[in-house]
């Protein structure tokens, strides 16, 4: 259930209730808006039946949650979630720009593509290391190798870097590098992997499910902020249906359904969404017109030799053409692409 505080509750009111809750053995999870104070009430809410909640002072109102997801819910956080990693700002009118290769391949290749994708205007900078194959032939990745490499190359490009966690038993390793915990549609699911990233205070990068539902999305999201991590950014990369023209079925109509249901940042993949480069750049200004807080594009600069999914990259050229319209649809959504080292993409001139 929500408690929700009078508007001029103060912090005595404040901690008045969260210690009320706490005494019973229960957590309470405390969301600070504009205008609002709730105090989200997890587990065994019977607990709260000896506690007469709307006779305290200060307390407006106790509400159940109906959904299945709690901290994720609109109902929690009523306004959206925004994050600021290494200065840059996702979700609350921030756009995320993730651009990179698959997968880590060498240091100088790395330098090479994001040093384009930097100066076209991307914001973060993408690579694995860690490399969820389906054949276990394929390139695996470099592992912490290729951490270093990542960490060295975004220090150096000044850009927050994100990569993928397979196995909670990287994590040790991996939260020593990476600025954002990347969990992958492969491991939506994998409980203990959501449990072990909630416990780091790391942004964690969400991806759906190739089969899951919008509910089990955020069911996922629900486990990483239980455990006390509240920046959860979404990621739409594509559903199996019967379609096979695509590599996946891209679901655009996730940006504003989670929107309504949920206060966290979604972000759209059209690389792995739709595995087709001629289709990326149309579906990438679709999710931006659709309101979502940003993409996630695949680059390289030989597509025909990367070691991972070389098939469905830009070329950097690409990259450039599109971030030309990105930025000028970013300024129509009223959304900053905004950088680790203060200046914000501007509109380019037409
Ligand atoms: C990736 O980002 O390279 C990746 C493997 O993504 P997904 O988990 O969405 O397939
Ligand atoms: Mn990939």
């Amino acid at each position: 259930m929500i408690i929700v505080l009078k508007p001029r509750a103060d912090a005595q009111v404040v901690n008045h209730v969260l210690e009320r809750i706490a005494a019973l053995g229960l957590t309470p999870h405390l969301s600070q808006g504009v205008s609002r104070t709730i105090i989200g009430v997890i587990g065994d809410e019977s607990k709260l039946a000896t506690l007469p909640l709307q006779a305290i002072e200060g307390v407006e109102q106790v509400v159940p949650i109906l959904k299945p997801y709690k901290l994720a819910s609109r109902e929690f956080h009523p306004e959206g979630s925004a994050f600021e990693i290494k200065g840059v700002k996702i979700g609350g009118g921030g756009l995320a720009v993730i651009a990179g290769p698959c997968a880590i391949e060498s240091e100088d290749l790395l330098v090479e593509i994001a040093g384009r994708v930097r100066a076209a205007g991307a914001n973060i900078l993408r690579g694995g290391a860690f490399k969820p194959r389906t054949s276990p032939y394929s390139f695996q990745g470099l592992g912490e190798e290729g951490l270093k490499i990542l960490q060295a190359v975004g220090e150096q490009f000044q850009m927050p870097v994100v990569t993928e966690v397979m196995d909670p038993r990287q994590l040790e390793m991996v939260e020593q590098y990476a600025d954002i915990l990347q969990i992958g549609a492969r491991n939506m699911q994998n409980f203990d992997l959501l449990k072990e990233c909630g416990r780091t205070r790391i942004p964690v990068l969400l991806k759906r499910g190739m089969s899951a539902t919008v509910k089990d999305l955020l069911m996922s999201a629900e486990y990483v902020l239980s455990e006390g991590n509240r920046q959860v950014i979404l990621c739409e990369r594509g559903i199996r249906t019967f379609e096979d023209s695509t590599r996946n079925t891209l679901d655009l109509s996730i940006v504003p359904n989670c929107q309504l249901q949920s206060h966290l940042p979604i972000i759209v993949d059209p690389s792995h969404g739709t595995g087709r480069p001629e289709l990326i750049p149309a579906m990438a200004r679709a999710a931006i017109a659709a309101g979502a807080d940003g993409i996630h594009i695949e680059v390289h600069s030989c597509p025909e030799r990367a070691l991972s999914d070389g098939p469905q990259a830009l070329v950097p050229d690409q990259f450039d053409r599109l971030m030309v319209e990105i930025r000028a649809l970013a300024d129509l959504m009223g959304k900053t692409i905004t950088s680790q080292t203060g200046e914000t993409a501007v509109c380019a001139p037409c």
